[in-house]
């Protein structure tokens, strides 16, 4: 049977990440991952994620994503590759709406630097035209990640440091036991000291026990083209916008493909990633396009393609990191809402940290998975 110190299932965005920090603290680890390493079968491919500073989702988030913005830098030098781009986000909505008031606040909590804009000015900045009665915020501690460069990066890393990461090998099952844990794959059955999960929207059965309600809700990006000289970096924003029906968030282009545009929510919630169709189609573009119609200045916007994501939910739509709190021995992190990419730097630390010590420094206590009470699961 093979062992090792910390086990880690699911080697996507987090798995990656944590898989890297445990080798470099010199543990023995073993990733296991059930399809090829950056696969478009979870929640970390598209090409792009989002990282911005002012976290209009709630201030608690801003200690957690300067420690993350660092790491991604270091992690670009310790691979040499191009993962963050920097690029200005503007929040734009209803002036007391969730997003804008969401961003000041915690511009304001933590001292960090947003530009307040008025409908007038946004239009006149960007190729945007929104009510008059909507703001915008305007942040340059924003840009974008490669998605599926972050986890080779991570990756390539943990191997180099000695992990050893086994792709196309799905984990059916896990228990505690009394030194650790024993986890059975289609393949072989390992003895673990410490397991950690990170298995994405698949969670919703390997943490079935945990007591958190989660779902799962698809997702599908889409590209739009235009006139490509004026959608590049220089001059279009990554927006958020607080719209009716929405909120829609996109990225300038980088090349042909051109502008990525997604609703972000707005979909029914599933109970597992079964029901998630994994096929866009031309419905799946209409309301990109009804947005673009409505607030966008630019001429001659055209489909271009698709990709189909899914979002693993929480009712609150905030995280959980924890210790498993029946089995000390056990690490998860599930939950991620839709907005944890950026944090997968920082999240694969704590991991590293509850795995190898039992406890984190990093500040998490919003995250606990306890928080939903129990009894209150999905049918
Ligand atoms: C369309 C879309 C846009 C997003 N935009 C942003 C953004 O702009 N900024 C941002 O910060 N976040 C964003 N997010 C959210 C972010 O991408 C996710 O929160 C993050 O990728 C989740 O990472 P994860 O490791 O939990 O899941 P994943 O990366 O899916 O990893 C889980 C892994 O576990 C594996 N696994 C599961 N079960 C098993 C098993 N039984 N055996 C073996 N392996 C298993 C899976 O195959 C998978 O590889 C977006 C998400 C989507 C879908």
């Amino acid at each position: 049977m093979p062992s090792c110190d910390v086990l880690v299932i699911g080697v996507g965005g987090m798995g990656s990440a944590t898989c890297f920090e445990l080798a470099r603290r010199g543990a023995r680890v073993v990733g296991l991952e059930q399809f090829p390493l950056a696969h478009a079968r979870g929640s970390s491919h598209g090409r792009t994620r989002i990282i911005r500073t002012a976290y209009y989702e709630h201030p608690d988030y801003v200690p957690l994503l300067r420690r993350a913005w660092e790491r991604w830098y270091e992690l670009e030098q310790l691979t040499g590759k191009h993962l963050l781009t920097e690029c200005p986000c503007l929040s734009v909505g209803p002036e007391g709406g969730q997003v804008v008031a969401g961003v000041r606040a915690a511009a304001r909590a933590h001292r960090l630097a947003v530009e307040n804009l008025s409908a007038g000015d946004v239009a006149r900045l960007f190729p945007f035209r929104f009510p008059d009665d909507f703001a915008g915020a305007l942040e340059h501690a924003a840009g974008f990640l490669a998605v599926e460069e972050c986890v080779r990066a991570h990756a390539l890393a943990a191997v180099e440091h000695g992990a050893d990461l086994r792709t196309e090998e799905v984990v059916r099952s896990w228990v505690a036991t009394n030194d650790g844990v024993e986890v059975v794959t289609d393949r072989d059955t390992y003895h673990s000291a410490k397991l950690v999960v990170t298995a994405g929207a698949w969670a919703t059965r390997l943490l079935a026990g945990l007591g958190v309600p989660l779902t799962v809700m698809r997702q599908v990006q889409t590209w739009f083209r235009t006139d490509p000289t004026l959608v590049r970096r220089d001059r279009f924003p990554i927006f958020l916008a607080d719209v009716p029906g929405g909120p829609f968030y996109g990225l300038p282009a980088l090349d042909a493909d051109g502008v990525k545009i997604a609703r972000h929510y707005g979909q029914p919630e599933l109970p597992d990633p079964d029901g998630v169709d994994w096929t866009a189609t031309a419905a799946d573009f209409e309301p990109v396009d009804a947005f673009l119609r409505t607030y966008s200045t630019l001429p001659h916007w055209t489909p271009a393609h698709a990709a189909v994501c899914q979002y693993t939910l929480t009712p609150d739509r905030h995280f959980v990191i924890d210790t498993h709190p029946e089995f000390p021995q056990v690490a998860v992190a599930c939950g991620f809402s839709g907005h944890g990419f950026k944090f997968a730097t920082v999240v694969g630390e704590i991991l590293a940290d509850l795995a190898l010590t039992g406890r984190t420094a990093h500040p998490i206590g919003m995250f606990r998975a306890g928080r939903f009470g129990s009894g209150d699961l999905p049918a």
